[in-house]
């Protein structure tokens, strides 16, 4: 019999500690390259079983090209399958970028003195939330350094007055967060102002590389951030996103640790992650690293396939950090949210002219400056959907992205027809003739994928009724 020490390991408790970085290890060294283990892993996940840390390692391993296809097309097919054509569209706004940390790979860390510091004044906020509505952005995540300025309160009152902020048919319907960690109160306080997820990424779960990149401030606590949205949970907020920041440890190490991570959150809350997070190390403003474990493209695709198959429910979130054409590839492999029309600067989606890249006003380098617009034909163009959506989060459908992948037809219900819906607004409301004819091309098309299905009718009573004016239409 072959020893499992998944079964048998002590359970884990909220709050505690979980990364036992010798457990991480022995995982990896016991697995090896092995094609036709491999086979079977890929279709216990095609079949939407969770692969345990054992399956992770020898994903992990591949080596050949033949391997490394095999992942790549299942994740392709489990995408497809589970999650239809879709990508969600979301922006990041930087809100304040003090920050009392001294993270070695940011532009923000107390002690770059290069870095023009600001928060946006309550005018500002409103003149950012504004132009971001006048592109047809529909969903944010307020970006923040970690300072006293940015208690939980002050988040939350953020996030409120942003939901305040309308305009024609403009308004924000989904503020999601990336911020300090909190204590239990002080999620407690942002779930009441109705946020939708809170993101934290531990960068690296190698403790001892965790220390050097994090000499001093609250961050420097590797536990107290590990362990931080567990305090979400017990506040109540069960919408989390983890990630870690690849390049600062070895990646096979940073994808069974988040896996872990996944693994703690179901043990402990009966609730995986909503979101994983990978961004890839940019270059930044008077930043130092190693450059031993920067991840290649081709290891970055890996990673993101690997992901998809480990954890078949959970959202996978790709930024702007990349370049449009790895964005473009790896979108295929697992991909269910992108942002569009990013910019990172302060105060930058007000101001009219384009502005070069400085450094010193911005976290890192984003590799992507394509407008809403240009990202939305791309995306057209590629036959997925561009969507708004935030049903599911306004009518407490919570766990959404569980639902899409274990409900059969859920998809088919709501994501497809709700993806339809958003983007015949954006269409209608924001969009230049060329561009507004190939998306009700793409509407036309997808309508006739859903014809047999019991909704089609009211889903284009709906598409109607959005072209006569009537908008935040969802089922
Ligand atoms: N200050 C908060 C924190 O550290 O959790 C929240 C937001 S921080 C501004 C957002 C994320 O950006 C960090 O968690 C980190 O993963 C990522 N980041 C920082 N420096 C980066 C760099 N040079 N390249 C790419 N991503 C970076
Ligand atoms: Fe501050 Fe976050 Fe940058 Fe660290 S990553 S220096 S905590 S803004």
């Amino acid at each position: 019999m072959i020893f499992n020490p998944e079964k048998y390991s002590i359970p884990d408790e909220p709050g505690v500690p979980f990364i036992d970085p010798h457990e991480i290890n022995r995982y990896l060294s016991r697995e090896r390259s092995d094609t036709v283990r491999i086979k079977e892993i890929v279709e216990k996940a095609i079949g939407k079983n969770r692969l345990n840390l054992s399956d992770v390692a020898c994903l992990v391993h591949a080596d050949n090209p033949e391997q490394i296809d095999l992942i790549k097309e299942a994740a392709n097919r489990l995408k497809e399958n589970v999650y239809g054509n879709r990508i969600v569209l979301f922006a990041p706004l930087y809100v304040g970028n003090y920050c009392t940390n001294d993270c070695q790979y940011c532009g923000f860390r107390i002690s770059n003195d290069k870095a023009q510091r600001s928060t946006l004044t309550n005018t500002q906020l409103i003149e950012e939330v504004k132009a971001l509505e006048e592109n047809g952005q529909k969903r944010l995540i307020l970006v923040f350094g970690e300072h006293p300025k940015y208690s939980a309160q002050y988040i939350a009152d953020t996030a409120k007055k942003i939901y305040s902020v309308k305009q024609c048919n403009g308004e924000i319907r989904r503020v999601n967060i990336n911020a300090a960690p909190l204590s239990v109160e002080g999620f407690r306080t942002v779930a009441d102002a109705g946020i939708g997820t809170y993101q934290i990424f531990q960068e690296t779960y190698h403790p001892e590389t965790y220390k050097t990149y994090h000499p001093r401030g609250r961050k420097a606590d590797y536990n107290h951030r590990l362990v931080a949205l567990d305090r979400a949970q017990e506040a109540g907020l069960d919408d989390v996103g983890i990630g870690a920041l690849f390049g600062l440890y070895d990646w096979r190490f940073e994808v069974m640790s988040l896996i872990r991570h996944t693994n703690h959150l179901e043990a402990c809350f009966n609730v995986g992650p909503h979101t994983i997070s990978f961004p890839r190390l940019q270059d930044a403003s008077e930043v130092r690293y190693n450059s031993t474990y920067l991840v290649n493209d081709n290891d970055f695709t890996r990673i993101v396939a690997i992901l998809r198959l480990a954890v078949p429910y959970t959202g996978l979130i790709l930024t702007a950090r990349e370049n449009a054409e790895i964005r473009k590839e790896v979108m295929k492999y697992g991909i269910s949210q992108i942002d569009g029309g990013t910019k990172i600067e302060m105060a930058s989606y007000a101001q009219k002219k384009i502005q070069d890249q400085d450094l010193s006003k911005e976290q890192f380098r984003i590799n992507d400056n394509r407008s809403l617009h240009e990202v939305v034909e791309e995306l057209l163009k590629e036959n997925y959907i561009p969507s708004f959506c935030t049903a599911c989060y306004r009518l407490g459908r919570t766990g959404e992205h569980f639902m899409e992948f274990s409900v059969p037809g859920f998809i088919k219900r709501f994501c497809t027809p709700n993806a339809m819906l958003t983007l015949a607004e954006y269409l209608e409301d924001y969009a230049n003739p060329e561009l507004e004819h190939k998306g009700w091309l793409t509407i036309g098309k997808n309508l006739q994928r859903l014809n047999g299905n019991a909704n089609v009718r009211e889903i284009r009573n709906r598409l109607e009724r959005i072209k006569q004016g009537e908008r935040d239409l969802y089922f």
